[in-house]
Parts: C-alpha cells; structure tokens; sequence
C-alpha cells in the first residue's frame, strides 16, 4: 500500500517481563468514578450512570521508567489525576459482567494529566472536554503487568505524592464501577477491540503541578509511575 506520507507511529507501552510491546488503540476515561472525587468536583455520586472521554494515542507516555513531561501550553491549572489502568487484550461487543475481566491483557498505573480550567470553563458551557482532557503527553503509563502474573486488582492502596507529599490516596476497592463493569458497560456502546485502553477514574485529592514538580504514584501489586514536570 502507498501512503502520501508516512503513517502515525503507533504508540506502545513496555510489559514487563517481556520484549514485546503492547500497541496503543483507543484510551477511553472513566469520569468521577469514586465517590470522594465527584463530590470534589461538585457532584452527587450516586445519581451518574458511568460515563466516559477518550484521549487520542498522542497522549501515552512510557513511563516504565521515570520520564519527563513538558508543561502543557493554555493552561494554568495543570492537574494530576492517578488511575488504575486498564488494557483490553480480546474485544467484543455486549460483553457479559461475568466474562468481563478474560478480556484484561494487564494492568497499569497511569496519570490522567488534566487542564481543569480548560474542562471546566467546557463544562460550564456544555461543551466537549477534548482541549481540558485530550491533549499531547496527558497519559503517562507505567509498563503493564499482565493479568495472568497478577491477581486482578480488587483492592490496593492507590496513591499519588508530589514533591514527596501525599496528594492522593485510596483504594481501588472504592471504585464505584468495577473494572469488570466499566468494560460490560463501555462495551454496550463500542466494541471494545485488542489495544484499547480504560482509565478507571482517580480518587479524591486532585489539585495542580507546576515545572520542577515530581509526581510519583502507586498501585499495590501493579506498579508505580515518576512523572516530572518540565
Ligand atoms: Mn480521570
């Protein structure tokens, strides 16, 4: 096939214990799924069904190792956000709840990095979050661990220190959609393909880096992530 220019480099992530690689396809953004971050954010919790924003492939960062990210352009309340990551190793469309969790190639600690007054000023006006959320860089993911050397994560502790200072911290058993239920959900409306990634949403305790800032977080059994802000 002959393309006029040379196609977009897929982006990947690192597994760990292995050489190959796992390809990005679609990231797909879980909102306010623990209770403590919508009500931060100005929210009932009990009332929202899931729902979901993607971030292009342009967003991934490796961060297997500790890395570095540029402060964004536009912005003057850049925000951290750490998640548990979700990757899809087998689609399917209408996935059952039960069955949910076989289509999980591994797992990962992730940064939903955030323009909050960019998503906020969108939000008040009804307008859609691309610029707040889907930005270059915005997705700093650890190497993922598979799901067959680790036991899919109900619970364990998740935080986020910056500077050394805890900013955020929780457990994922507080999710208020389950991994298993976000993918039965999210694939009512798309079929999920091998590739795709979900970010489960962060705990409470959001709030704003700037350059020279370090951002390190954790996950129990999965992973960490040293992101700094240049
Ligand atoms: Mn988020």
């Amino acid at each position: 096939m002959k393309l006029v220019f040379d196609a977009p480099e897929t982006r990947t992530l690192t597994i760990e214990g292995r050489d190959a690689r796992f390809p990005v396809n679609r990231i797909f953004c879980v909102g306010r799924n623990y209770a403590a971050h919508a009500r931060e954010m100005g929210k009932d919790p009990d009332r929202d069904l899931p729902f979901f924003f993607m971030k292009p492939p342009q967003a991934i960062v490796d961060a297997a190792a500790p890395v570095s990210i540029a402060y964004p352009p536009e912005t003057s309340n850049y925000h951290h956000e750490i998640e548990l990551v979700v990757a899809i190793g087998s689609g399917g469309h209408n996935i059952a709840e039960a069955a949910a969790l076989d289509h999980v190639f591994g797992y990962g600690v992730g940064l939903d990095m955030t323009r909050r007054d960019l998503q906020l000023q969108a939000r008040e006006q009804g307008r859609p979050w691309e610029f707040g959320k889907a930005f270059s860089s915005s997705a700093p993911i650890s190497s993922l661990r598979p799901a067959q050397s680790v036991a899919h994560p109900e619970q364990g502790a998740i935080s986020l220190q910056v500077n050394g200072e805890t900013r955020q911290e929780s457990d994922v058993n507080m999710l208020i959609w389950s991994v298993a239920e976000s993918i039965a959900y999210l694939s009512r409306f798309e079929t999920l393909e091998p590739g795709d990634l979900i970010m489960t949403g962060t705990p409470a305790g959001v709030g704003p880096v700037v350059t020279g800032d370090v951002m390190e977080g954790q996950i129990d059994d999965i992973g960490s992530i040293k992101v700094t802000v240049t």
